[in-house]
């Protein structure tokens, strides 16, 4: 009996001593900026590798080049404060953001045109043209806010449309984002928590439990369009499926959402019902959006 007691007594320090261990481990993860998820910092197609590191004419890479049409919109990584920077004739335009977590991410090569095909330089580094209008030096930001534009200014002048994104884990040297842009939350479009918006959503049906249907989009547009155009998205939304849904076929009904598992397969037509644009919203994030019709594209005669 004595012996199991030491035992038990022993499993129990040693499970104390573990949590201790995963405390203190937490502990000094916040303290030293640990980097959190991020929100892919620009919206739309963009074309990456890992090229943190390489050998450039002003020396290693800092950062990595993110390629994107231009003009694209550029979003906080996470939420945090905004700093302009506008004297580097390297860096052209550019954005700190100071995050949240401690960790600084730096934007750079910002746009500087005011034509949208052309490669002008008449723009300044303000808001609404290398800036998201109506961004404010020092402002604040919540996660996937639109913080500036996709470009080429600075010594980029003779590149395509990219944006060098830096990581700064705890505002130190920079390390390389290859890994959390990789792992990064894609958003459908910028976050703005304050605007009522509307989905539109045109696909193949691929799942429909009770209350939720799950579509693989080929479609999809924002109301009122937050983006010129809405991001592709490859990856299918879960949205939920209220009772009173009811789904129809060239304006008849076919049947209330009992009905639903038929739909499976089906291409479907999908009107949401408005909701706040958070950024689980935003991200399309399972359940965000709740649907407000669905029409089923008839089959041929
Ligand atoms: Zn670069």
């Amino acid at each position: 009996v004595a012996s199991r007691r030491t035992t038990a007594r022993g499993v129990i320090v040693a499970a104390v001593a573990v949590i201790a261990i995963g405390l203190a481990g937490s502990v000094a993860g916040a303290q030293s900026g640990v980097v959190p998820r991020l929100i892919f910092p620009v919206l739309g197609e963009v074309k990456f590798t890992d090229d943190f590191g390489d050998l450039r004419p002003q020396g290693p890479h800092e950062g990595n080049d993110l390629m994107a049409a231009k003009q694209s919109i550029a979003v906080a990584a996470e939420p945090g404060k905004i700093k302009f920077w506008t004297t580097s004739s390297a860096a052209g335009c550019m954005l700190y953001l100071y995050g949240k977590s401690g960790t600084t991410y730096l934007y750079i090569h910002l746009n500087n045109d005011l034509t949208t095909k052309g490669n002008d330089n008449r723009g300044k580094c303000v808001a609404g043209v290398a800036y998201a209008k109506g961004l404010k030096d020092g402002a604040h930001v919540v996660a996937g806010q639109p913080v500036g534009y996709v470009g080429n200014s600075g010594d980029a002048e003779s590149t395509d449309p990219h944006l060098h994104f830096e990581v700064h884990p705890n505002d130190g040297d920079p390390t390389d984002p290859y890994a959390y842009l990789k792992r990064a939350e894609r958003l459908i479009f910028p976050t703005s928590p304050r605007t009522t918006i509307t989905l539109s959503l045109g696909g193949v049906v691929t799942q429909a439990l009770p209350g939720q249907l799950t579509v693989k989009p080929a479609t999809l547009h924002v109301f009122p369009a937050a983006t010129p155009t809405a991001a592709k998205r490859e990856r299918p939304v879960t949205l939920l499926l209220p009772q009173t849904v009811h789904v129809s076929v060239g304006g008849g009904q076919v049947g209330g959402p009992q009905r639903v598992g038929t739909l499976i397969g089906k291409t479907v037509v999908i009107l949401t019902e408005p909701t706040f644009g958070t950024l689980a919203a935003a991200a399309g994030r399972p359940g965000a959006f709740s649907i407000a019709r669905v029409v089923l594209a008839p089959s041929p005669p």
